[in-house]
């Protein structure tokens, strides 16, 4: 008897070779395949009569088989069978290329349900290639019928047929939530929801059906989060001994935020609480989340312990050791940067000092994650815009030693009703407010007529002594994949015939390390007036004389992109502004772009972005590590989603570990273990 564990090997009319084809869906066993949702659906459930197909849509029609077909070789490798069908109302044409033997399974006086694409026009109906099936048989007509991601050599029969067995396993499976669970949420049993969901009976059981398992997905899922969170609450984390950090503010040239200060306390307080910190800065660009990171660094040091801060580019942790360096130095912590172009010496000097507990501590990229790279008293790792790594990447760097604090920064706000999903397991602050005497940036919208003005507009702030970035867009090349770097580099030879007074540097993410450096360095210092770039200088770079940011075919990019992308002006005295560049007609597009001219609030532009383009953006972010949703659409069931976050809350704080809910915690355990590899 077969139940879900049964490979899917032994199954009637499944052999080895066709397993492999399974496989390749992820498709192991007859649990997995009852898992295995339909991407689609085709509504067959109504049977037309013929008069009233509609001509260019698909549609059922049960019909009499008036003539034996026949068959034609139209030419070498080519035949066509025609037959006529008719009912009460009238009367088609059926045409089907190079399928001879229909010829034997149609039989002139019986009745078949055909379902295709109704053709001809109001007076002469016909169908090409149609599916058909034996009337009353009901088996792909007369019903919903699921549509499955295939692989080739796999048939949809195939696929039904390992489907249909799969579902009759459920009669022995029990469900995972109680019946008071179901009612209070108005969930279907989990029978009906695997019926369902893959032979609806209808319309409102397919809904019903969705409702369960999308509801079921955000819930494990919930579950999952708060268990993390959970277990990080409980798990040992190095004792750090509290400082004032009053002593630390007293090192910066300014006065910190009050959003700054609270994040500042709420992280002291998690590293002296002799449990392990696991917590997200969020906020929005230029709200100042380095000094968060630095006062942490420096109670690490204070400490006697060592901390690593990580960053996704390099550009961007050579320019955080540049300006943490100096201020821990005060204190006589040294700061050591580790990049993927540290000379191979100077990198051996650095891995001892870090693993002798000589130096405390070190800024640096991706290189930080090497195994060369040990520490011999690690207590805390910053990851800086968290959204460029994976959860595996941060795991690395934390499990570098035992009980280490993780702090995390993004500068992606994300819509409240997301935060939880993606961040659920971990604990938020939020810097909610910038630094005083920034000026907001006029933003533009405009389309390439406005090039010529745009021009006199950049040389006009050059002139007065500002700067400008300039990002190119991705452009497909024909292989499908994108090609900023051709995009920027066409960019900037045209812009130097078109104002060749002017010095414009070049940044693309193929550049070499060191390269990448020298162009940065000297935009930084002023000796470029422009830098035409690709969307590598999107994060956290800072040039103050930087005063105008120009976006071109802004279109493509997402609005909390565009937004990150307009915070890297407007960190100086001067006046800055942003311009928006697409020749996009699209209506919706238009409205995008406008909420950026109108909007400077990085969590509502998140907000308007999650309603225009649905929460692919934010989900990118953080792709990596989390599970992905089957059946669940964000931008559908976001109100599904909340129910279950609230419901996944309220049953942990109930039973903490989920331990009276074994199954439920296994399904957790699997999502994640899987999610995770
Ligand atoms: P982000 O949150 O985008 O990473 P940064 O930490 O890079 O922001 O800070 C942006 C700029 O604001 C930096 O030049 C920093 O020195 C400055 N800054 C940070 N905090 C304050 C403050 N409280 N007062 C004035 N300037 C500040
Ligand atoms: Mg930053």
């Amino acid at each position: 008897m077969a139940d879900l564990h049964t490979d899917i090997r032994f199954l009637k009319g499944i052999g080895e070779k066709k397993a492999l084809l399974f496989h390749k869906l992820g498709i192991f066993t007859l649990g997995d395949c009852l898992e295995y949702f339909p991407r689609d659906y085709e509504d067959r459930s109504h049977i037309l009569p013929i008069r009233e197909g509609p001509v260019g849509e698909n549609c059922c029609v049960r019909a009499l088989v008036g003539s034996d077909p026949t068959t034609r070789l139209i030419r070498r490798g080519l035949t066509v069978t025609k037959l006529r069908a008719f009912d009460e109302s009238g009367s088609m044409e059926l045409t089907f290329f190079n399928q001879p033997y229909v010829k034997d399974q149609l039989r002139q006086g019986q009745e078949y349900v055909f379902y295709g694409r109704m053709g001809g026009n109001l007076l002469r109906k016909q169908m090409t290639n149609p599916e058909f099936e034996p009337a009353g048989k009901g088996a792909i007509t007369g019903r919903i019928l699921p549509v499955y991601r295939l692989t080739g050599g796999l048939s949809r029969k195939a696929l039904l047929g390992a489907m249909g067995q799969a579902l009759d396993c459920t009669a022995q499976m029990g469900d995972r939530l109680t019946d008071e669970f179901r009612a209070q949420h108005r969930l279907c049993p989990l029978r009906d929801a695997y019926e369902n969901i893959h032979f609806p009976q209808d319309a409102q059981a397919l809904a019903a059906a969705r409702r369960r398992v999308i509801f079921e997905e955000f819930f494990t899922f919930a579950c999952g989060l708060q268990l993390m969170q959970e277990q990080d609450r409980y798990s040992p984390g190095v004792s750090l001994q509290w400082y004032d950090p009053q002593a630390f503010y007293r090192l910066l040239p300014f006065a910190p935020t009050g959003a700054q200060r609270r994040a500042v306390d709420q992280a002291f307080a998690d590293l002296c609480s002799g449990r392990r910190m696991n917590r997200l800065i969020q906020g929005d660009v230029g709200s100042g989340k380095t000094l968060v990171a630095a006062a942490c660094l420096w109670l690490a040091a204070k400490n006697g312990k060592q901390a690593a801060l990580m960053a996704p580019t390099e550009l961007l942790a050579v320019q955080h050791h540049q300006s943490l360096a100096p201020l821990l130095e005060q204190c006589g912590f040294s700061c050591g940067l580790l990049t993927g172009s540290t000379p191979k010496k100077q990198r051996q000097t650095l891995c001892d000092a870090l693993a002798a507990g000589a130096l405390p501590l070190v800024v640096g990229t991706h290189a930080l994650l090497e195994q060369q790279v040990q520490f011999d008293r690690l207590a805390l790792t910053i990851t800086d815009e968290q959204h460029r790594f994976g959860v595996r990447q941060r795991q690395i760097l934390a499990g570098k030693a035992d009980q280490v604090h993780t702090l995390v920064m993004s500068a992606t706000p994300i819509p409240r009703t997301l935060a939880l999903l993606l961040y659920g397991d971990m604990a938020v602050s939020i810097l909610d407010e910038l630094p005083p005497g920034r000026k907001p940036v006029p933003t533009y919208a405009v389309d390439s007529r406005y090039r010529a003005r745009l021009d006199a507009f950049l040389l006009k702030q050059v002139a007065a002594g500002g700067q400008a970035y300039i990002v190119c867009p991705l452009i497909e090349t024909e292989e499908g994949a994108a090609d900023e770097r051709q995009s920027a580099v066409t960019y900037a030879q045209k812009l130097q015939q078109r104002l060749p007074q002017l010095r414009i540097g070049l940044m693309h993410g193929r550049l070499k390390a060191g390269e990448k450096d020298r162009v940065m360095a000297s935009f930084a210092q002023g000796e470029l007036d422009v830098l035409v770039s690709t969307t590598v200088i999107e994060v956290g770079v800072n040039v103050p004389r930087a005063t105008l940011m120009i976006v071109e075919d802004a279109d493509r990019f997402g609005l909390s992109q565009l937004h990150q992308l307009r915070g890297r002006v407007g960190r100086g005295t001067l006046q800055s502004y942003c311009v928006l560049v697409s020749d996009s007609q699209n209506e919706k597009t238009r409205r995008r772009l406008q909420v950026m001219t109108q909007c400077s609030d990085g969590f509502r532009i998140a907000e308007e972005d999650l309603k225009l383009r649905g929460p692919g953006d934010f989900f990118g972010d953080r792709q990596h590590g989390l599970p992905q949703f089957k059946v669940a659409d964000l931008s559908n069931d976001i109100e599904l989603l909340q129910e279950a976050q609230q419901a996944a809350k309220d049953l942990l704080a109930q039973d903490p570990g989920l331990l009276q809910h074994a199954p439920l915690r296994q399904r957790v355990e699997q999502l994640f273990a899987r999610a995770q590899q």
